[in-house]
């Protein structure tokens, strides 16, 4: 179980972006994080695997525990051979290596059982097996995005964050990696799922979170998120005009009394 208690970041010392988040991630779940860009999602996946200090961005209160350990002082590497790893947004890969040396160095952790462990990746992303000789930056967007994945299962974590996997992909590869992380979570792993792919997001999670200013704006059962008329819209780009969720809820509310 990850538990995050009321938590607070703050980059350069002065700029404060997450303002209090607190959120559960039950183990063996997958729960989906929703919210617009610059609501503090990247920043709070930073928090969770010790990845502050590079953007210098500091965890100023709150607490962060996973399976009942505190880890919010614990450095990048801590964290990983504590179980938790992260595919960064922006599908980093090294783009000069090939798919396999990506996935190699994604094992440097865990020098025993890392050939076992690439295998699994090739069994759950078939395509890298084919291109395992391939140069990473001649891959496809998808491909990318699965390479990136596949390095940080390499480490075998028992909790994955994934910062907004869909970004960028065609419907049809979004639901390859949406099928994917099914089989990931099956297989084991608890997933906290960034996103702006609502629709996605929502479909494979039990609970969903949105965040809007550093803040949880709303929390409850993803089914009941997915009917939730006001997620669809704003989520679904027919927010009235709205630039956030709640302007859209007030929006509404005015609308309704003003008719
Ligand atoms: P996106 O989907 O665009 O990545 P996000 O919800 O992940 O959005 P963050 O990337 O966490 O949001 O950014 C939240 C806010 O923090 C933004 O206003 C951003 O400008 C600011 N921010 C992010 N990184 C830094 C940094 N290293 N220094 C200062 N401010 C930062």
């Amino acid at each position: 179980m990850l538990q995050v208690k009321n938590l607070e970041v703050v980059y350069n010392d002065v700029i404060q972006v997450l303002k209090g988040v607190s959120l559960d991630v039950p183990t063996g779940s997958i729960v989906a994080l929703l919210g617009a860009n610059g609501a503090g999602k990247t920043t709070l996946l930073r928090a969770l695997s010790g990845l502050l200090e590079t953007h210098d961005g500091q965890i100023t209160k709150g607490e962060i525990h996973l399976d009942g350990k505190p880890i919010h002082r614990r450095k990048a590497p801590a964290i990983v051979a504590a179980g938790m790893s992260q595919v960064l947004e922006g599908r980093r890969v090294f783009t000069e290596f090939t798919v396999e040396e990506n996935l190699r160095v994604g094992g440097h952790t865990r020098a025993k059982g890392r050939t076992e462990a690439i295998n699994e990746v090739y069994d759950l992303f078939p395509i890298l097996a084919d291109r395992k000789r391939s140069t990473a930056g001649y891959l496809s967007g998808g491909e990318q995005q699965m390479l990136a994945m596949g390095r940080a299962l390499v480490a075998r974590p028992s909790f994955l964050l994934l910062d907004e996997p869909s970004l960028g992909l065609a419907p049809r590869i979004v639901q390859q990696i949406r099928d994917i992380v099914v089989q990931i979570n099956q297989r084991g792993t608890t997933v906290l799922l960034v996103e702006q792919n609502a629709t996605m997001a929502l479909s494979i999670a039990e609970r969903g979170y949105v965040m809007e200013n550093g803040k949880i704006v709303m929390d409850k059962p993803a089914a009941e998120m997915l009917d939730d008329d006001d997620i669809r819209d704003f989520y679904l780009g027919r927010g009235d005009g709205a630039t956030s969720y709640s302007n859209l809820k007030h929006y509404k509310r005015r609308k309704r009394w003003l008719s």
